[in-house]
């Protein structure tokens, strides 16, 4: 008998538990998963499908691949340096934007590579990047090698247009050589938008537009980026609310708080995400919840920078959309989703009582909570039809050991090991055996300390 195969198959065979996250959270124990080119075609016990590959998976936990809603690759580079360890937001980033300006295009596409094969390999399936940093030396550019890096990994990639406008020269708290006119900003953004933005189903890649802050761009920018997003039906995305300084910083200039300073220039509703989120009060959470505007909570960030917990229980509870973010690498400073749900997990038990924050609430943070932030709906669960993105933790190991009542449960709450066992991003499996197969991890790595030492030695 002829057997004619249209597209690559998969099957996952006999996954211990998949916690598909769909509406109602359901938990399969001992199932298939059938893969069928990019989506997902069957889920339940003894399929019998001939399939390309097969894999026996009696040992994982399969989740729906992780979400990351903010991040900033390039800080890559400058992980972890030692006149920064102890700073908080604003002397953080005075310091760092002195080592930033030297930044490349090279060093960009380096720093994006590393950054994001340390998500797929904790189990992300889907990344923002919030690149603002464009240094009069660098030229354009930049998100085009950020967007190269993203396709030779495989991962699925929502990148933004960052921008600054406002340097020292005019009351704002970058160097003038990172800003650039607001022409030259729009201009770019729109090009970038024009040539990679896809907002079909399953797609891989789709733009955002995203000025930094208030403190580093201008009013003026912050209502012609939001006009421009709106034209082109993309999405829009800033920091906001991260610290009391910031807030300083709006009353004083716009003589308003953060949060009703953005809804003057229309940057609510449900095509906006912020990173961060702390410092918000009730009536502006239940804005956020009323608007359907998202964030992007950040924990491990935003106390490294002692910025304090944002309110994620409040917003959840008020219907606000909440994904989970590792934030840059300068701040973290790990590019690993799975610690970062941890740290989700524990920060709001401090912050809103023990009960406030269940492991299966953080997962649905760090899957279904990251697709509703970044506007999809084609991923983020395990079903029928969705895109073929999944994370496989394999538990049989010493990590989990006695831990077997709640094996879900068990990859938050024990001391876990970092990494996924196989991660699949549109019916691609992308790491294997806990192992990078679309890059080399060695030579990235190699690839990355030299440029670091480059950028840090000029
Ligand atoms: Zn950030």
């Amino acid at each position: 008998m002829a057997c004619l195969i249209m597209s690559t198959t998969l099957l996952l065979k006999n996954c211990r538990l998949v916690a598909t996250q769909n509406d109602r959270r359901d938990e399969l124990r001992n199932v298939d998963v059938y893969i069928e080119g990019a989506r997902i075609a069957a889920i339940a016990p003894q399929l019998s499908v001939s399939a390309g590959e097969t894999i026996d998976c009696q040992h994982a936990v399969v989740l729906p691949g992780l979400v990351n809603t903010h991040h900033h690759l390039f800080q890559v580079l400058t992980r972890n340096l030692p006149g920064a360890q102890d700073a908080k937001l604003f002397d953080w980033l005075i310091y760092h934007y002195e080592i930033w300006r030297g930044i490349t295009p090279d060093a960009v596409y380096t720093a994006a590579t590393c950054g994001l094969a340390e998500l797929l390999l904790t189990g992300c399936t889907t990344s923002s990047d919030h690149h603002y940093l464009f240094p009069r030396t660098a030229g354009s550019g930049l998100i085009d090698e950020e967007i190269r890096a993203a396709r030779e990994l495989g991962i699925r990639f929502h990148p933004t247009r960052g921008s600054m406008s406002r340097g020292r020269a005019h009351g704002g708290l970058p160097p003038d050589d990172v800003c650039q006119t607001e022409d030259v900003i729009l201009r770019d953004c729109r090009r970038v938008i024009e040539a990679y933005h896809d907002p079909r189903p399953f797609s891989m890649c789709r733009l955002s537009i995203a000025p930094c802050s208030p403190f580093s761009v201008t009013p003026e920018l912050m209502k012609e980026t939001s006009a421009l997003a709106r034209q082109y039906g993309v999405q829009l995305h800033t920091h906001l609310c991260e610290t009391l300084d910031e807030e300083d910083y709006c009353l004083r200039t716009c003589g308003m708080r953060p949060l009703p300073y953005m809804e003057s220039v229309a940057w609510i509703g449900d095509d906006v995400w912020y990173a961060h989120g702390i410092y918000l009060d009730g009536a502006e959470i239940a804005r956020l919840g009323h608007t359907h505007t998202g964030i992007a909570h950040c924990p491990s960030s935003n106390l490294r920078l002692g910025s304090g917990i944002a309110p994620v229980r409040a917003l959840l509870d008020a219907g606000a959309p909440v994904g989970l973010a590792v934030d840059g690498s300068a701040s973290n400073d790990a590019s690993n989703l799975l610690l970062e749900a941890r740290m989700a997990m524990l920060v709001q038990r401090v912050k809103a009582g023990v009960a406030a924050m269940p492991a299966r609430d953080v997962w649905w943070l760090a899957t279904r909570g990251g697709a509703a932030v970044l506007g999809r709906d084609d991923i983020g669960s395990l079903e029928i039809g969705k895109a073929a993105d999944l994370a496989l933790f394999d538990v049989s190991g010493l990590a989990y050991a006695g831990a077997q009542s709640d094996p879900l449960a068990a990859l938050l709450f024990c001391g876990f090991d970092q990494r996924a066992w196989m991660t699949i991003v549109n019916g691609r499996i992308v790491v294997k055996e806990k192992q990078l197969v679309t890059g080399d991890e060695a030579l990235i790595a190699e690839t990355a300390n030299a440029a670091a030492a480059q950028l840090i030695a000029q």
